[in-house]
């Protein structure tokens, strides 16, 4: 199947923490931009001569509304030429071509089980879409619990907002573990911890029930840790785990 291609302009970008950036890009289409909670797009950036050389990909932080407004939450990485461009030369009024949307990280239609959400870093973006997906729908759903590692108190993203979700959504709980804060700040009830996310998970679920499905989302070196945790640590069945691997 031949891809289709979108053009979209950079209507905002906002500071979320030192190193990493909101966009806002509003897509050019008549029809509104049809997607689903988790889902991805492949943008195609001026940074190399040869078409493949120049894509990445970033998840849709927002949730489909109709508006052909998509949200991305990028980390800028030293030496990365994508995110070199983004954070430097990407101004409002610029032209983001891509592909999409794609990929199969996304909810089932009927929640029945309690869903554990996995990510450090830029990979709480479809995290953010499935929750907002979820109140906006008014879908039902069981336990939800967001697990969201970072190094520092300034790294963690949609702060406020996660924060305000545990009031606002029912069975909704929010755990934070920062690895490298020496003075762990306090968020009015919701949990911090110091050190990585898979403590918490390791502590939390370590009776096996059928009845959870694990979502992951990051970098690989946290992915591969937490499968393999999941799997021969605490012996879930692969098929209760899926994961959204950024590279
Ligand atoms: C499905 C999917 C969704 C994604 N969604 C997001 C998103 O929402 N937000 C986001 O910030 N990124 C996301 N990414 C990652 C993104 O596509 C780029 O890989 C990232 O922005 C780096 O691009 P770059 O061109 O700056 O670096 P490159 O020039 O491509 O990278 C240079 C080298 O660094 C490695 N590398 C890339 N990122 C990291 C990292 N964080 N840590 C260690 N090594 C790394 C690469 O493998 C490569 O070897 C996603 C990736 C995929 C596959």
């Amino acid at each position: 199947m031949a891809w289709k291609w979108y053009d979209s302009k950079i209507i905002r970008i906002e500071d979320e923490s030192s190193t990493t950036k909101r966009f806002w890009a509003k897509v050019e289409n008549d029809e509104p931009l049809n997607f689903k909670a988790g889902q991805f797009v492949t943008m195609d950036l001026p940074i190399h001569e040869k078409r493949t050389k120049r894509w990445r990909s970033y998840s849709i932080a927002n949730h489909p509304d109709g508006s052909n407004i998509l949200e991305f939450c990028v980390v800028k990485l030293d030496g990365g030429l994508g995110t070199k461009y983004l954070f430097e030369e990407v101004k409002i009024g610029t032209n983001i071509r891509f592909k999409g949307p794609s990929g199969t990280f996304t909810l089932p239609e009927n929640i029945e089980k309690d869903l554990v959400f996995i990510c450090t870093g830029t990979g709480v973006a479809p995290f953010r879409s499935m929750l907002l997906d979820l109140i906006e729908q008014k879908k039902t759903h069981r336990n939800i619990h967001l697990i969201f590692g970072t190094r520092f108190d300034e790294g963690i993203l949609y702060k406020e907002e996660l924060k305000a979700l545990e009031k606002k959504m029912p069975n909704f709980k929010y755990s934070i573990a920062l690895s490298r804060e020496k003075n762990l700040p306090s968020l009015n009830g919701t949990e911090i911890r110091k050190g990585y996310v898979h403590q918490y998970y390791l502590d939390e679920y370590r009776d096996v029930t059928p009845d959870v499905d694990f979502y992951i989302c990051g970098w690989s070196n946290m992915i591969d840790e937490a499968v393999e945790n999941l799997i021969l640590k605490l012996g879930y069945d692969k098929k209760q785990i899926h994961y959204e691997l950024y590279g």
